[in-house]
């Protein structure tokens, strides 16, 4: 689904990604993982073009991204984002956060944008709030709501960055259920985070990013028990 080749990226100086490539098949949950600075956000935002690329060529459904225009619009309703600061319109209610996006991007009318919406928050357990405001809700539930709202563009990709960093740590595993549930029903994802227990359960692949590399790329299995590489073991000694 999505073919990352050779790409490069520099800010300044700063060379933050590094001849990067990775392929994410449809249907395949990519656990990326690595030490603070490695470049993991810079990839993910250059996957939807939130962030230009300075050589290489990155590909979406077998054309590389667009530029501009309604193309690029399109994009970013294929290849929905989570980020770790939720991100919700602060004056809008739960179900208004939800349907926005399919109102006005997509052209939906409104009673079946509120229909649907009503359905992903009932699919991510938070139907009874959707008449709240988003500060009356907890960081679980505002994430939940989120990635409701991502759905809610029928996405064909959702990229997490960092999705359960900013939680209390009571609020983590409802949200990573969430996540898990969304991996078994088949959804293309790719997740930064350093939930291992979500990588192990829901990942098939993990990629070891540092320094602006892709350092490792393995199954869960072997990535934890059997990393192939110092840094990768080194960064493993440190969060577990
Ligand atoms: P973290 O785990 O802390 O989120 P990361 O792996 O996501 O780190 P990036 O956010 O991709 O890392 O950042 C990679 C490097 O690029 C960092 O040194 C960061 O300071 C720098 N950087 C990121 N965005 C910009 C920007 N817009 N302008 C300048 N430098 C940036
Ligand atoms: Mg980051």
């Amino acid at each position: 689904l999505v073919r990352v080749e050779n790409v490069n990226k520099s800010f300044g100086a700063l060379h933050v990604l590094r001849d990067i490539n990775l392929t994410v098949n449809r249907g395949e949950v990519v656990v990326v993982i690595g030490p603070s600075g490695g470049g993991k956000s810079t990839l993910c935002r250059a996957m939807n073009r939130l962030e230009t690329i300075d050589s290489g060529t990155i590909t979406f459904d077998g054309k590389p991204l667009p530029a501009e225009g309604k193309a690029l619009a399109r994009l970013r309703s294929d290849v929905g984002m989570v980020f770790q600061s939720f991100n919700l319109f602060a004056h809008k209610t739960i179900l208004e956060n939800v349907t926005l996006g399919p109102i006005k991007v997509r052209g939906v009318g409104r009673e079946q944008a509120e229909k649907r919406g009503m359905e992903l928050l009932e699919r991510v357990g938070i139907a009874s709030q959707a008449r709240k405001y988003p500060a009356q809700l907890s960081g679980g539930q505002q994430q939940r709501t989120a990635i409701a709202r991502a759905l809610a563009m029928d996405p064909k990709m959702i990229l997490f960055d960092e999705p359960t960093s900013a939680l209390d740590p009571e609020m983590v595993q409802e949200v990573l259920d969430v996540m898990i549930g969304l991996a078994r029903d088949g959804m293309t994802m790719v997740v930064v985070t350093h939930e291992m227990g979500f990588a192990r359960r829901a990942a098939n692949r993990v990629v070891f990013m540092s320094e602006g590399q892709i350092v490792e790329e393995n199954t869960p299995d072997e990535f934890f028990t059997n990393a192939g590489t110092d840094r990768a073991r080194d960064f493993l000694s440190k969060i577990l």
